[in-house]
Formats: structure tokens, sequence, C-alpha cells
């Protein structure tokens, strides 16, 4: 047999012990284990790493969701303090954009204070260096559940695909979950439980209760989005979350594994290569709202960066810009709102949960 990583080991010896292990705990120890998980251990942002986000690929990106977060404070009534919350800042670009671009809005940059959720330490080190020269009161924290009351703003991009999904196949006598097993070969493999999950047909949504044996039903813990829900319901503010997924919940397996730029095999090498998954966004919005929190949206990400004016600031961009760099924009401009395979303008969505006073977000 190959040379097994460190996780691999881990999770033989518990398959041994248990019997086959849940997708949704194996991409848990995956993706968090301490020791060998995959967001614990690394930075996996960027050219020399994994894959590339939307703030990675322009600046505009931060510089809009900046405008946006400026509009809604004024919504809110312009409330000082503020707390901007951002969850899973990755290398912090985001937000330093975002920065730059909403000292537009006079007061707000004074009214802020910074408060970054992250798991793993070596971009919250990266998150550190990158705004550094920001003036704003910053503060790290393990979950959104530690960050201190009072009126906020959240934004969460490329945060809700990293969490854990649990996947579960429908057979004649119920759900069962679809679990990681050693196979025939020797190797790690995709198997389904022998018995079904008790009561599971009460978390399929109604029109998927019908679907064909064998099909797929993914799902995730509602922890987080109900701590969002009821964050913003109780102390006001919104919430801005954009992510890769679909509008309305749906069947299949979305679970993908990403290393160096390009797909890779999930079971390979656990610990080192990104897993991440279709976010449901009907799911979520149920989640957040049954806190007391209103969603609006989702919209595709092309049509909340246009709706915040992202072909005028490419266009200004290029005016100063000269030949090379003119070009550079434009591609990045056709990754972000583009519809094609390389574009992210459509896969892409967005949606807003707000206090039920604030009135509709800007782009929605
Ligand atoms: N928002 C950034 C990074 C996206 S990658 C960008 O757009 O570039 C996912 C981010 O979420 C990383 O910063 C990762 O370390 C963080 N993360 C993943 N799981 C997390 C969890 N359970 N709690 C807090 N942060 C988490």
């Amino acid at each position: 047999m190959a040379q097994v990583t460190p996780l691999e080991a881990d999770i033989r010896r518990r398959i041994a012990a248990a019997g086959p292990m849940p997708v949704g705990e194996y991409m848990s120890l995956c993706l968090l284990d301490p020791a060998h998980g995959y967001y614990t251990t690394r930075d996996p942002i960027g050219a020399g790493g994994d894959f590339v986000t939307a703030p990675e690929v322009s600046q505009m990106f931060g510089e809009l969701i900046g405008l946006w977060m400026a509009a809604v404070w004024k919504q809110m009534g312009s409330p000082s303090p503020v707390r901007v919350v951002e969850l899973g800042p990755g290398r912090g670009t985001l937000m330093k954009d975002a920065l730059r671009a909403l000292k537009v809005m006079p007061g707000f940059s004074e009214a802020i204070t910074l408060h970054f959720v992250e798991i793993n330490p070596i971009l919250k080190a990266t998150q550190q260096r990158t705004l550094e020269g920001a003036p704003q009161q910053k503060s790290w924290h393990g979950s959104l559940a530690e960050v201190p009351s009072g009126p906020a703003i959240i934004v969460a991009n490329e945060f809700f695909d990293a969490l854990p999904v649990n996947q579960a196949v429908k057979r004649a006598d119920g759900w069962h979950h679809r679990c990681v097993d050693v196979g025939a070969d020797g190797r790690l493999a995709f198997t389904v439980a022998a018995e079904p999950i008790p009561h599971f047909s009460a978390i399929v949504p109604p029109a998927l209760r019908d679907a064909p044996l064998e099909s797929i039903f993914e799902w995730r813990d509602d922890k987080i989005a109900m701590d969002l829900g009821k964050r913003i319901a109780d102390q006001g503010g919104a919430a801005l979350v954009i992510d890769y997924g679909h509008t309305e919940s749906a069947l299949g397996d979305t679970l993908q594994a990403v290393a160096r730029h390009a797909f890779a095999d999930a079971l390979s090498a656990p610990g080192t290569v990104d897993l991440t998954a279709h976010v449901d966004f009907e799911a979520l919005a149920k989640a957040v709202e049954a806190m007391g929190a209103q969603g609006h949206g989702p919209i595709v990400q092309a049509q909340l960066l246009r709706r915040l004016g992202i072909e005028t600031r490419a266009a200004a961009l290029k005016a100063k810009a000269d030949h090379a760099r003119a070009a550079e924009i434009d591609l990045a401009l056709a990754r972000l709102i583009g519809a094609g395979r390389s574009g992210m303008g459509m896969l892409f969505k967005a949606a807003a949960f707000t206090h039920p006073a604030l009135g509709t977000p800007p782009a929605f």
C-alpha cells in the first residue's frame, strides 16, 4: 500500500474501531484536525496554494463590498461603535480593500471595530500582516459566538462552503449516511451505512422526499447560520454571504477536492487537499430566518457586483492603467462576473440577512 498521511492512519484506526465513517465526520477531520487538518496547517489560497478566491482575483471585489457595508451602516442609522465582522477572512485582502473604499462614507471608518473569525493560525498571522496599517481596533475569535455584542455588519466570502457537509443516500427503507470505509483493495472508498438514519425524512425538504433510490442529499450543521441570524435579529445589523452553491435545495453529490488549482481525489491524502461542497442557500436562509433575521436574495454574484458598480470601477481603474494592466483588469472582470466555466458570475450567489427593521440592503 502507498504511503499514507498521518491523518489517513488515524482515520483508518477510527474506521477499524467504530465502522464506516460518515462523510461529514471525515470532512471535519480532514479540514479541522488540530494536528493534520487542511485548515489548521497551511495557507491554501493564491498562486502558490490550492485555490484563488474573488478578493485575490481583484481589488475591485473587496472595494465594492466596502461600499455595500458603508450603505448598510447608513441604513442602520450610523451607529458608533459598529462591529465589522468577517467569517473566514483568508489572507485579509477583502477587508483591506473594503476599508480603503468605505472611507468615502464620512464617519464610518472611525466608528468601526474589526472582528475576524478564523481557525487557521497561519492565515491569522497573514491577516494580521495584511491589516497592520488599519487604524481600527482589531480582534480575532474562534467563532461568531465569541464576538462581543452590539450592532454588526458581517461578511462571509467562501466561508460556508468550507464547513463540513453530511451526505445521505436514499434507499428503500429510508436515508442512510454516505460513509468512508476501507475497500476490498485496501484503499479508502465511499460506502453506505447499513442502517437508515432515524427520523431523517424531517430533514429532507418536502419537494425532495420522493427522490429516486440512490439519490444523495447533503446538509450542514445549522449552528453558525442560526448564531448569525440570532445576532442580527437581537442586536441589529446585516450580513452578506457570498459563496458557490445553489439557490434551492437540490439532490446530488457536490463534495469537491482541489489541490494545486486542479480537481483531486477526495479520499486520497486526507488533510492535504481542500474539501468543499456547494452551499444550499435555501437551507442557509431557513436557518438564519428561523432566528428572526430577514433574508434577501440570493442573487448571482454577477448581479451583485454589477449593481454595486463593478463596470464603472473597472473603467476608472483602466483609465489610469498601462496596456498590460488594463488587460489584467478586463480578465479579472470576466472572471468575477463571467458566466462561462472559468467565470464566477453565475455559479457564485450572494444572500443578505438583515434586522427586520433595516429595509432592503443595496443590490438586493
Ligand atoms: N474569505 C477568504 C477565504 C476563503 S477560504 C477569501 O475569500 O479569500 C475559507 C476561510 O475560512 C479560511 O480563512 C479558513 O481558514 C476559514 N475557516 C474554515 N473553516 C472555518 C471554521 N470552522 N471557523 C472559522 N474559520 C474557518
